[in-house]
């Protein structure tokens, strides 16, 4: 299971925005892109900003795929079975990204990143439907539950994680009970529930060429 493991803010630099990998640290002025406006590298600061149409397309996709910290083989596999379904391809992959079990995690509010979520899941402190569960690419399907395993429950990140995320909700395609540290998969989230700022016709142009 390979991830990236690089410098995160240096995404959001790449970017030119904050995509809130970090956790409490983005809503902080530590956050890189308050600090230094401009892309990375030894020649960040004198980056041509006009894109031609598939550097436009190239950006989207990689803001999308950087947000899930999905890698490009694994975010190519997401296109190609979204193209064989029906419906709007562009929003059966951010479905597919957001049905991801370390993406629903940190949307149950477990965890302060999707980064975070990850490595909770592969150390296999949850269950989904009761069963432990340790890989993060999982899909989850509507019905399907989450919960903490009994000796997280009491771990102080977790717990912090849980009471910041009470503040920003629990979107509602999910369910969330804090006092048997449980949440449950409604629905498939319609386009309207997935909050993720991305222009996915422009990724479906990208890899349909
Ligand atoms: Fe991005 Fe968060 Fe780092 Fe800011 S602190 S650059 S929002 S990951």
């Amino acid at each position: 299971m390979a991830r990236y493991v690089g410098a995160v803010c240096r995404i959001c630099r790449r970017e030119g925005e904050k995509m809130f990998l970090k956790g409490d640290r983005c809503f902080t002025e530590k956050c890189s892109v308050e600090r230094r406006r401009y892309a990375p590298g030894q020649h960040g600061q004198n980056m041509r900003t006009k894109l031609s149409d598939y550097g436009v397309q190239l950006r989207a996709k990689q803001k999308v795929r950087k947000t899930y910290g999905v890698l490009e083989k694994q975010f190519r596999k997401y296109y190609m079975r979204a193209d064989r379904m029906e419906g709007e391809t562009g929003t059966i992959i951010l479905q597919f990204l957001e049905r991801r079990l370390d993406n629903v995690v940190y949307r149950l509010g477990f965890a302060p990143s999707r980064n975070k979520g990850r490595q909770l899941v592969t150390h296999g402190h949850f269950t989904v439907n009761g069963r432990k569960a340790s890989v993060p690419s999982m899909i989850l399907r509507p019905g399907d539950t989450v919960e903490l395993r009994e000796n997280m429950r009491t771990n102080q990140g977790v717990l912090d994680s849980m009471e910041s995320a009470s503040h920003r909700g629990v979107p509602s395609w999910l369910e969330m009970d804090a006092a048997t540290f449980k949440g449950k998969v409604q629905h498939i989230p319609s386009r309207g529930e997935i909050d993720t700022p991305a222009q996915e016709q422009l990724i479906v142009e990208l890899y349909s060429k």
